[in-house]
């Protein structure tokens, strides 16, 4: 079974005892920004409920374009108000690659990448270099409540840098 079938099956489960939609509007009033890395449970590890917050995930948790299109979004018509950034140690960000995979991207496909999302050396320095860039966006209008922190994949430990 692939693991599309898994999850067409999981979910005939779920459906099965779903108690109907929550509001669209995030009870907590929060955005977490962070990584896509499968050892990182939004859930678990922030004591979140699915109804709580708006999860924006990417390679690394990074402020691309449009993970600041997507914040905008959440704060203007979805009253959101907290931003929580949030990297973790051993992202596979770290010391990307960024323009080798652009460069390999264009070769193969014969289309360069429009984005360029560098990688980091530094976790906390890049949690920092993301909180200041989500503070500085004029498109959010609400950035008196945006902090950073890195998870730690081996403990499940979560600590505050920014
Ligand atoms: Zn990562």
């Amino acid at each position: 079974m692939s693991a599309i079938e898994g999850i067409l099956a999981a979910n005939r489960d779920y459906a099965a005892g779903f108690r109907g939609p929550s509001a669209a509007v995030p009870k907590l009033a929060l955005v977490v920004l962070t990584c896509m890395d499968a050892r990182l449970d939004p859930y678990g590890a922030l004591g979140l409920r699915v109804d709580d917050a708006h999860l924006l995930r990417n390679a690394g948790g990074l402020p691309t374009e449009d993970a600041l299109r997507s914040l905008a979004i959440s704060q203007r018509f979805l009253g959101t108000r907290e931003i929580a950034v949030v990297q973790h140690t051993e992202c596979g960000m770290h010391d990307f690659d960024d323009p080798g995979f652009r460069a390999e991207l264009a070769e193969r496909s014969g289309v360069a990448p429009s984005w360029d999302v560098p990688g980091f050396h530094d976790v906390e320095a890049s949690v920092r270099d993301t909180v200041e860039i989500v503070r500085s966006c004029g498109w959010i209008p609400y950035r008196g409540f945006v902090r950073g922190f890195v998870f730690h994949v081996a403990s499940g430990a979560l600590t505050e840098v920014s």
